[in-house]
């Protein structure tokens, strides 16, 4: 099996142009595979089908402020009504028989039939058990009522799909008795992680050896972005394992994220590798910095694979950058660029794009955060993301608003 210098890498400084990497990358999706969750574990998801309203919103006229129910036509200044009870909510539906008063109420009971209108209770005053004195000269009709359906009628999208679930999508799922809703986290991902230097981070290395630490954060990226949990291996440099194990992930993921041995040293064995297993490669090296070498390639079930480099650094900016738009727009979401203003200004890089690490001051612009290179994972501590700089010989002023990836 040949390295990847000989099977055609990226080089020390060559590779595609970014736009040509976005759109080849384009060009593929992942399938899609719903998922009904418990909606207990469905934040930060994204949804896979349109959740509808089963009925209006809301279901009946509600009261929408303590007070007392009545006739807008029955008030003027210190109008004294007879009180005939109480709606309370949760209680069905009362009515108050034509020209006798009013109804006392609260809000969210169902406004009584008969009535048209709700007085606030600091409007009035309660002048005995069964009388009110109304303190307001004149009321309109629906005065503090919500009426039936005003928000959503029934079978409305109330939430479509390719949204990501925050809390106020979650509780409009609960308000339309959504339960279980499907998702789209049922892609099968694994996450692993190549070289013979690493060890788990619970052991203590020796001397020569490493942490793993890419697949710890390339696990939580992906979770944070809304699709699961991966499982997560680790396989080491040696050609004739590393092409089994890599076979048998590839029947039956439908995304593997591989981070290491993607660049031009002997034991970079993984490009050459996933050619000899049948993986159709779509590019190798992007005229970027950080995360040049990255591979990218079509499993023959239509999943994907994604060769991140071993840096940790190149490793997540190559995630968030290139794989993560890839399964948000797999997964339906609406994949707009985001752009954040400079707080201070920048050097662009002569032949590559370049991906800069930020932090984000109180006033959303973004300020470089200080990365020794690809290497320094505990750089990126902080970071809310990071901006890309295009190709050019120019400095970049401060105020330049540039694309944003949030971590
Ligand atoms: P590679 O891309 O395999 O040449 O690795 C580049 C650098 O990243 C080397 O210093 C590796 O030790 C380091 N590296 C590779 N994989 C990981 C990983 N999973 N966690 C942390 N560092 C890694
Ligand atoms: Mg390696």
């Amino acid at each position: 099996m040949s390295n990847a210098f000989l099977s055609g890498g990226p080089g020390r400084s060559g590779g595609i142009a970014i736009e040509e990497a976005d759109r080849r990358l384009a060009s593929i999706s992942l399938p899609a595979r719903p998922l009904a969750v418990p909606l207990s574990l469905a934040h930060g998801r994204i949804l896979a089908r349109d959740a509808r309203s089963d009925r209006p919103s809301p279901p009946f006229d509600r009261v929408c402020m303590d007070g007392y129910a009545l006739r807008a036509g029955d008030v003027r200044a210190g109008a004294e009504l007879a009180v005939r009870g109480v709606a309370k909510a949760g209680e069905p539906r009362r009515a108050l028989a034509e020209g006798s008063g009013c109804m006392e109420v609260m809000t969210g009971s169902v406004l009584p039939e008969g009535c048209d209108a709700v007085v606030a209770v600091e409007r009035t005053e309660r002048i005995s058990e069964d009388r009110v004195r109304i303190l307001q000269e004149s009321v309109g009709i629906g005065d503090n009522v919500h009426r039936m359906g005003r928000d959503r009628r029934s079978g409305d999208v109330v939430v479509a799909s390719g949204t990501r679930l925050g809390p106020c999508e979650i509780a409009a799922l609960a308000s339309v008795g959504v339960v279980r809703p499907e998702v789209v986290d049922g892609w099968r991902i694994a996450v692993v992680s190549t070289g013979d230097e690493l060890v788990a981070p619970d052991q203590v290395p020796l001397g020569h050896q490493i942490r793993q630490s890419n697949a710890w954060g390339v696990a939580a990226l992906l979770e944070r972005s809304g699709f699961g949990a991966p499982e997560v291996l680790h396989l080491s440099d040696e050609p004739v394992s590393l092409g089994r194990e890599l076979s048998e992930l590839s029947a039956r993921v439908d995304l593997l994220v591989l981070s290491g041995g993607v660049s031009m040293g002997r034991f970079d064995l993984v490009p050459s590798t996933l050619e000899a297993i049948g993986v159709r490669n779509l590019l190798h090296g992007i005229a970027q910095q950080p995360g040049g070498p990255i591979w990218m390639g079509v499993l023959a079930t239509g999943g994907v694979v994604a060769g991140l480099p071993g840096n940790p650094v190149s490793a997540l900016v190559c995630l968030r950058r290139h794989v993560v738009p890839l399964l948000e727009r797999s997964a339906g979401l609406a994949v707009s660029g985001r752009r954040v203003e400079l707080a201070c200004p920048l050097k662009r890089a002569k032949a590559k794009t370049r991906f800069v690490p930020v932090a984000l001051d109180d006033e959303f612009r973004a300020r470089p955060v200080h990365v020794d290179g690809s290497g320094d994972w505990a750089g990126l501590v902080g970071s809310d993301g990071f901006v890309q700089v295009g190709v050019g010989m120019d400095d970049v002023p401060v105020g330049t608003r540039l694309e944003y990836f949030p971590w």
